[in-house]
């Protein structure tokens, strides 16, 4: 699995904490170049990747001839051949037949679109730079391109109340997307939301509403067909996101770009979250991550959390490559969410039923160790 990161955004959304920068089109080409010396560094450290995932930031926002630029040397370090999935995340904005056109030449085979809501008011609110009829535009010109295409939808945002929510999930919904994810608004610390909500510009959804727009989601998404296989995403049969579903099975993947994770090697590794630093490691040709052993604890923790983010759960025989003890500590942890009905237990598996998914976080925490 490869993952590639594009730092630049337009403008910073209020709710955003992905590593981009608003405009700084100045560094764009160097960068691309920098991303390209990367990659012949660092592509050996995987097997040929049969997925590559192309997110932000904006990878639209890029100029097109410096997306060729792109993607021709992503194509320059992979077998295209054997890449099942290449997806790029776009903002409505940025979509033109031009640029659809150039990505499908190169082999990309799915979009990746955050809409957020249908609501102006909402989305100007947030900081977005999009109107919903630019979104409705950009959906018709994804479904005439014939390329594969998920959309992305918030809820709970600052004022949104259960009407404009359903309708939103209804106008999206209206389009059949294969996929789509919807993710509860977080107010992380360090953002512009987290800022106002203190200061008292922002009121935080209820509890109570962000519950009643969960259960409104799951109901309808339910009722036309759509497999809910992971806290925030849904697909049509056969059309789940390869590349996201091996992160949750712990494949290791390699991550190109400043900010970008890996896990190669059983190793994670950790690129610096600043772009001239790393164009600058990358000129002189110096390692460009640091690399962070993890202990069998970890691990062990890194599987159950991903695990248990999906409609599969967490397979118990493969716990067996850890130590006895760590999985008798997590066997007893594991029994006391069962007998609470946190977890539900199957012969060799354990889930966390949907209802409970918005929570999930809370009972992962008396899982791990
Ligand atoms: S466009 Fe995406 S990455 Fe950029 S600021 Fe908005 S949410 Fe963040």
């Amino acid at each position: 699995m490869l993952y590639l990161h594009i730092p630049f955004c337009h403008s910073k959304c209020i709710y955003c904490d992905f590593f981009s920068t608003p405009v700084a089109s100045a560094l764009y080409e160097s960068y691309i170049d920098a991303i390209g010396e990367e990659l012949t560094l660092r592509i050996g450290e995987i097997a040929s990747p049969s997925s590559i995932y192309i997110g932000g930031g904006t990878p639209s926002i890029l100029p097109l001839e410096l997306t060729e630029k792109l993607l021709r040397i992503v194509s320059n370090h992979v077998d295209i051949n054997r890449v099942r999935e290449w997806t790029i995340e776009m903002n409505p904005e940025d979509v033109t037949p031009d640029r659809l056109d150039l990505y499908r030449s190169f082999g990309v085979n799915r979009i990746s679109m955050g809409v957020q809501s249908f609501h102006d008011k909402t989305l100007k609110r947030i900081g977005r730079r999009h109107t919903a009829d630019q979104a409705i535009r950009a959906i018709e010109l994804l479904q005439k391109s014939g390329l594969n295409f998920s959309l992305d939808l918030i809820y709970g945002l600052p004022d949104e109340g259960m009407e404009e929510w359903s309708d939103s999930l209804a106008r999206m919904l209206s389009y059949e997307p294969a996929h789509f994810s919807a993710y509860l608004l977080s107010y992380e610390p360090g953002t512009a939301l987290y800022k106002m909500t203190e200061q008292g510009k922002i009121t935080e959804t209820s509890e109570q509403l962000a519950v009643a727009m969960y259960e409104h989601l799951c109901h309808e998404a339910a009722a036309r067909g759509y497999q809910h296989y992971e806290i925030s995403n849904f697909s049509k049969p056969g059309h789940k996101s390869y590349h996201n579903s091996r992160y949750w099975d712990g494949t290791p993947y390699l991550g190109i770009g400043c900010s970008a994770h890996s896990f190669t090697g059983g190793i994670r590794k950790f690129n610096p979250a600043d772009i001239k630093l790393y164009i600058n490691r990358l000129s002189n040709h110096e390692t460009v991550f640091e690399a962070e052993p993890e202990t069998i604890t970890e691990q062990l923790n890194d599987m159950i959390i991903t695990a248990l983010r999906t409609s599969d759960g967490l397979k118990i025989s493969s716990l067996d490559r850890f130590p006895p003890h760590l999985v008798n500590e997590f066997m007893q942890n594991m029994r006391r969410q069962l007998a609470a009905g946190n977890l539900i237990g199957t012969s060799d598996r354990i889930v966390i039923p949907e209802r409970l998914w918005l929570r999930a976080d809370a009972v992962m925490r008396e899982l791990i160790l």
